[in-house]
């Protein structure tokens, strides 16, 4: 059996957007319109389908990345709904990974925030070609040109724009197809599933003349195919508009822009033939990279079922009816349910059970997959967030994603002994799901503490436990989850030498530890003459060090950019044990690591605030005395932007002294930028709490 839609009438879609500007409104509108669902789910009733989780129909926001699959036009659309929250950046980042292209919404009003400013920045990096929809045009303050302009000054996009909206605000009353030259009005009793496509209005006829001339302009700028036809003919047909913009779109030159209003179900088939006619198939973006795992050799997998197959798990999620669901995104080849894959990143064979078809609400079960599609696979249990799925013969680790340490801890209890079991169990299928959200044990209080990347991300995940898996927990107040590392080279040495349960037992390990610049990581390697440790205790002298890793000597933090060589140690024939040579190097370490200037580090926030001019003063003020620096000031519009760079320590409930400073005219938004040593007084306090 072959492949049912073919691999060119796949568009793998993300839609993302400052919190609030309608992603998930447009997201609905198209499942409505392509026939998914039967009732328009409306955000602020809490029905939206996309946001099934209790939760986030409570707080209205999107939190999970829940992949759909409509079709359009004979075309299969899979769509990953992602989140808008700066806590929530990195479920941005992973979907922009397995993405061939984006949506961009932003509201007519608001225009370019600096959340989808830090967006956009990403989809930069991974090159995801784009197409911008202006939502909103219904409501009080509605700006096209400004938006658009907005677009070009502060994300220097080439943005232009193949629609104009007829009206604005209580007038918005349809688009002008600019590539078509058609008005298209929505009849609102069909809640906008019918609509006309008709002449253009007189009254619109001028400006949508002035706007096609500079979308033609623009394509005979860029598209040398299309400036020859231009030039040669001057007989330009639809169809080459639309093949000259899809190339542009398509090799990141051009961003077509659109307009509409989701709410008002204006605007949205039109969206929906933009995706399907600019935004990239799967064989049309380039052929994925990765090594073979056993060479190290590049290899290249092509978007083609013939060739080996090659997936990337880029979502775990524990579904309570089916158990774990792992997403994957195929690049290569085909994956079948009932059959044995090698997870390359694991060096271990699964096997699929079965392969299932996501849609919003419910699931279809489907015998295959192929290149260029995005599945979830039940049955796979020892896949992570990153690892790579392939052929049994023919191994490929791909680029795994990457993800930022946390930078945000409370510590979490049972409320009951009967939860404790539970609570356990839970933190480990949701830091299962959440690579971002991490948990362990401190040694000294014997406390649980949960990890993550901001006061919003531990909020949700707290309510999850209560909810979805009924776990009664206290939790403390947030705190920031520092860390430790070195600042000199340093020996250390330990000989570990007593007798346990009647049994004598001898280690002995020598360490020098060196610092490394920040953000590379630890490295452990052994420089050590044969024979001085015996081969069967080498495992256990690196398992020893790993585990010192992980608490460090000033307060227990995890230590990072550590180097730590194993230079020497003794062994004793008769009474060397492993678990003398891991406890040797552990407290070797520590040796060394108290000698190398231990320093202790701290997030440090990347902050971008918008505010009236008249506040300005006030908020650079408050800024530097949170131990802030400010990076960069600029005007726009009528805000000025002040960025800057403040530790976390000093950023918890700015939300609000910030309303209060400004009269509730500022807004703000941050994400982790580093790690950095705390000044010597800081961390005196910090110190003294332990
Ligand atoms: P998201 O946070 O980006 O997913 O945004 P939502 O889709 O949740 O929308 C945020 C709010 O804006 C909700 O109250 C929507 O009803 C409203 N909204 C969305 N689209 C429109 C629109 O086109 N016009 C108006 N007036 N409101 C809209
Ligand atoms: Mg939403």
């Amino acid at each position: 059996m072959g492949r049912q839609i073919s691999i060119d009438r796949i568009r793998n879609i993300g839609i993302m957007a400052h919190i609030d500007a309608g992603k998930t409104t447009v997201t609905e509108r198209i499942l409505y319109y392509s026939g998914r669902v039967y009732k328009i789910g409306e955000v602020h009733e809490g029905t939206a389908t996309m946001d099934w989780m209790d939760q986030e129909r409570e707080r209205g926001i999107t939190i999970t990345s829940a992949a759909t699959t409509c079709y359009w036009q004979d075309h299969q659309i899979n769509i990953i709904d992602t989140p808008g929250h700066v806590d929530f950046t990195v479920e941005v980042e992973r979907s922009l990974r397995v993405l061939d292209g984006a949506i961009a919404v932003f509201s007519a009003v608001e225009g370019v925030e600096p959340q989808s400013e830090t967006v956009w920045r990403q989809a930069d990096k991974y090159n995801v070609p784009r197409i911008v929809f202006v939502n909103k045009m219904d409501r009080v303050g509605a700006n096209y040109s400004d938006v658009i302009e907005e677009i070009h000054k502060r994300l220097g996009s080439n943005a232009v724009p193949i629609q104009l909206p007829m009206g604005a605000e209580d007038n918005f009353s349809g688009v002008i197809d600019l590539i078509s030259m058609k008005a298209v009005t929505y009849n609102e009793e069909s809640l906008g599933a019918t609509f006309e496509r008709t002449q253009i209005p007189p009254q619109y006829e001028e400006e949508a003349q002035h706007y096609r001339e500079l979308l033609i302009e623009n394509i005979a700028e860029e598209d040398e195919v299309f400036m020859e036809k231009y030039f040669e003919s001057h007989d330009i047909s639809e169809q080459d508009i639309i093949d000259g913009l899809r190339r542009l779109c398509i090799s990141n030159k051009l961003v077509p822009v659109g307009c509409g209003s989701a709410l008002k179900n204006k605007g949205i088939q039109l969206l929906m033939d933009v995706i399907v006619n600019f935004l990239p198939a799967p064989t049309q973006v380039p052929p994925v990279r990765g090594l073979n795992p056993r060479t190290g050799k590049e290899v290249i997998r092509h978007a083609d079922d013939t060739e080996p197959l090659s997936a990337l798990v880029f979502k775990l999620m524990s579904d309570p009816y089916v158990g774990r669901l792992t997403f994957l995104r195929v690049y290569s080849g085909t994956i079948k349910k009932s059959a044995s894959y090698y997870n390359a990143s694991r060096g271990k064979r699964e096997r699929v059970m079965r392969l299932l078809r996501m849609h919003a609400n419910r699931s279809d079960d489907i015998d295959q997959a192929s290149a260029g599609d995005i599945v979830a696979a039940i049955g796979l249990n020892l896949a992570r967030t990153g690892d790579t799925l392939c052929d049994q013969n023919n191994h490929i680790v791909l680029e795994s994603i990457d993800f930022p340490d946390p930078v945000i801890s409370m510590a979490i209890e049972p409320k009951t002994k009967a939860d404790r079991d539970l609570l356990n169990e839970t933190l480990e299928k949701l830091s299962d799901e959440d690579p971002t959200f991490q948990t362990k044990v401190d040694e000294e209080t014997g406390q649980t503490i949960i990890s993550g990347m901001g006061e919003l991300h531990l909020e949700v995940l707290k309510e999850r436990m209560l909810r979805e898996f009924k776990v009664h927990a206290n939790v403390g107040k947030p705190r920031v989850a520092y860390r430790e590392t070195i600042s000199a080279e340093a020996r250390g040495e330990h000989k570990f030498q007593r007798i346990t349960a009647g049994q004598s037992q001898y280690g002995h390990v020598i360490v020098r530890v060196f610092p490394r610049e920040r953000g590379q990581g630890n490295q452990v390697e052994f420089k050590l003459k044969d024979g001085l440790i015996p081969k069967q205790f080498l495992d256990a002298v690196e398992t020893g060090i790993m585990d010192s890793l992980t608490a460090g000597v000033l307060a227990s933090y995890a230590v990072v950019d550590c180097a730590v060589e194993v230079i020497g140690g003794s062994f004793d024939d008769e009474n060397s044990t492993e678990m003398a040579f891991g406890v040797a190097a552990g407290m070797a370490l520590q040796d060394a690591m108290k000698k190398a200037g231990p320093v202790l580090l701290e997030p440090i926030m990347e902050v971008e605030v918008t505010t009236p001019e008249e506040f300005l003063g006030d908020i650079i003020g408050d800024i530097n005395s949170r131990r802030g620096s400010v990076q960069s000031l600029k005007t726009r519009l009528h805000s000025q932007i002040v960025r800057a760079e403040v530790p976390l320590a000093k950023m918890f409930g700015y939300a609000t002294s910030i309303r209060s400073l400004t009269k509730g005219r500022a807004g703000y938004s941050m994400e982790p930028l580093q790690f950095a040593a705390v000044p010597p007084e800081t961390e005196k306090e910090v110190l003294s709490f332990y």
